[in-house]
């Protein structure tokens, strides 16, 4: 049922009265029209209704396109049944199920069931953290949120938080959408930190970037992160004028980790040529493979050459929650900023990331100020954020913390890390699987070699390896599409370059357990699967994928899945 009520040939439309309209702004839902239902079916048995109404089939992303290419604006009103309707049948219908416990590509996962009405509360309040006048009690509520998770990372003592976490002349951080922001959140007060006012030069943010190179005397700037670093961190690089290719990758070992002595020469290269360095980012679990890098050897390097330590901790920052696991972080309390994302493994809704600041003022280096709206001396947020207009999704974040606590939390932390390790164990144990990156925390990567060429791989020349793992390579993108396609499950793909293929990119699949509801039989189904379309695949019965371009070299910078 979609498109405009057809009458005698004519759409009916609603009246485009002032009054109809007023009913929009006034009158709620009927449980018995088709929004009313809707609302029902969520509250009462959420699985069933994405079980019902996300069809798993294959559609041409073209052909998908095709029924959102109008650009007219509607003159007439449409019935809001209708636009349910339309919304079921075109939309819901052709979207992910990313809460099914056989999509583990990628890092967006089922959530708690109370986070549906209080997600409902909030916009029915429709709360504004720019400004305390728009936001009352979600102000200081924001600010304790900001101040738990500060708390949770760099651990101060009871009078520094009861001192600074209502402060309003400065911020333990800065609530924000998403990892991306806050990545760019943390830069940006690295940048206008190490070009501050100084003498006649009134610092990076009056002046800009090309005045502070002159006044500190620099022919460049530089970020630097291990090769693994996410992309979000190359917008960042162009946002703040320091240019993509001035985000300096630094190559990672084995382990995907950074290595320490080529980020020393980088460091010192730099120097040499008198580029600065904005700051040094340590990642908390690696978008591809959950590697953390050694934080503690970073923040030691960064002390002695007084640079910005950066940890981007978007993905692993809630390992701090487990005990058990927790030390894998250990110097993250040493970073001077974090980046957190709270819609990863917070289990919040899209649209809740944090960027936190060991050092309370660190914020007002960035803070702006407009007599109308934001004055000097305010307690508005909206002072030091890169946003204005926020909702109060923190509202989420503290109802997790609270109804899950710590302990809840660190059972899912605990939980995916195991369920990783088991499903490593299980790919190991086969003859046709083979494990890229071992989990350190709940992410690994593995590919399907048959037993009888990865015997022969065990002895072949270094061409032969270099030839077998290009097949390879096609092998696994057409089994990882055509998984995909089928619609029941779903693993990601990326390409690393580990090292006993001497620099090769090799296409790996990528899994990711953080979904609680995740079981070890849906692991298993995953891997028969894949082995029968690689059956299917060898045997001609199925064609190769030919369509994407290899990816041939390997990169050099930077992660593009989430
Ligand atoms: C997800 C992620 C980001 C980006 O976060 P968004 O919320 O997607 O903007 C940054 N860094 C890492 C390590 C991530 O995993």
């Amino acid at each position: 049922m979609s498109g405009p009520v057809k009458k005698k040939n004519k759409t009916v439309h609603p009246e485009a009265t002032y009054e109809s309209l007023l009913r929009i702004f006034t009158v709620p839902e009927s449980e018995n029209s088709t929004l009313g239902k809707i609302e029902k079916q969520i509250s009462e048995n959420l699985d069933g209704f994405l079980k019902e109404h996300i069809v798993s089939h294959v559609i041409a992303p073209n052909e998908l396109e095709k029924g959102f290419l109008d650009s007219q604006i509607p003159e007439e009103p449409t019935f809001v049944s209708e636009q349910a309707d339309f919304l079921l049948k075109n939309v819901v219908a052709e979207s992910v199920h990313v809460a099914s416990p056989r999509f583990i590509g990628h890092m967006t996962s089922a959530l708690p069931y109370f986070m549906l009405p209080l997600s409902k509360m909030m916009i029915a309040l429709n709360q504004n953290l720019v400004k305390i006048e728009t936001s009352k009690a979600f102000t200081p509520l924001e600010r304790q949120v900001l101040g738990m998770l500060h708390r949770l990372i760099y651990n101060r003592n009871q009078p520094f938080y009861e001192e600074n976490i209502q402060y309003s002349g400065s911020a333990l951080g800065a609530f924000c959408s998403d990892g991306t922001i806050a990545n760019l959140t943390s830069l940006w007060v690295a940048i206008n930190r190490l070009f501050r006012p100084q003498q006649d030069f009134a610092g990076i943010g009056e002046e800009g970037l090309f005045a502070a190179m002159q006044h500190y005397g620099y022919q460049g700037a530089a970020i630097l992160v291990s090769r693994r670093g996410h992309y979000s961190l190359k917008k960042a690089a162009n946002l703040l004028g320091i240019g993509r290719r001035n985000l300096i990758s630094i190559p990672t070992d084995t382990n995907n980790k950074i290595i320490v002595s080529e980020l020393v020469e980088t460091i010192q290269r730099c120097k040499k040529q008198r580029i600065a360095i904005i700051a040094v980012v340590g990642i908390a679990g690696t978008t591809e493979t959950g590697s953390v890098d050694p934080l503690d050897e970073l923040a030691n390097i960064c002390e002695a050459h007084d640079i910005h330590f950066h940890v981007d901790a978007a993905w692993g920052g809630p390992t701090l929650f487990s005990k058990k696991y927790k030390h894998l972080l250990k110097g993250i309390e040493r970073a001077d900023s974090v980046t957190f994302d709270a819609h990863k493994q917070l289990y919040v809704p899209m649209g809740a990331g944090m960027a936190l600041f060991k050092d309370h003022k660190s914020l007002t280096l960035v803070a702006h100020y407009a007599e109308y709206i934001i004055r000097k001396g305010s307690r508005d947020l909206g002072r030091m954020t890169l946003e204005g207009s926020r909702p109060g999704m923190a509202m989420l974040v503290h109802s997790g913390l609270r109804i899950m606590g710590r302990k809840g939390y660190e059972l899912l932390i605990d939980g995916g890390i195991e369920k990783a390790r088991t499903f490593a164990a299980m790919i190991k144990n086969t003859e046709d699987f083979e494990l890229i990156s071992e989990p350190e925390l709940n992410l690994l990567t593995y590919r399907f070699v048959p037993a009888d060429v990865r015997r022969f791989m065990a002895t072949c020349s270094k061409e032969e390896l270099f030839n077998i793992n290009a097949h390879l390579n096609r092998l696994t993108i057409t089994i990882q599409k055509e998984q995909r396609d089928r619609g029941t499950s779903f693993v990601s793909r990326t390409a690393l370059e580990p090292a006993r293929f001497h620099g090769q990119l090799i296409n790996v699949f990528r899994v990711v357990l953080a979904n609680p509801l995740t079981q070890i039989p849906h692991l298993e189904e995953i891997l028969i699967e894949q082995r029968e379309i690689a059956r299917r695949l060898l045997s001609g019965e199925l064609a190769m994928d030919y369509s994407e371009q290899d990816e041939g070299e390997p990169r050099k910078a930077v992660t593009q899945t989430s």
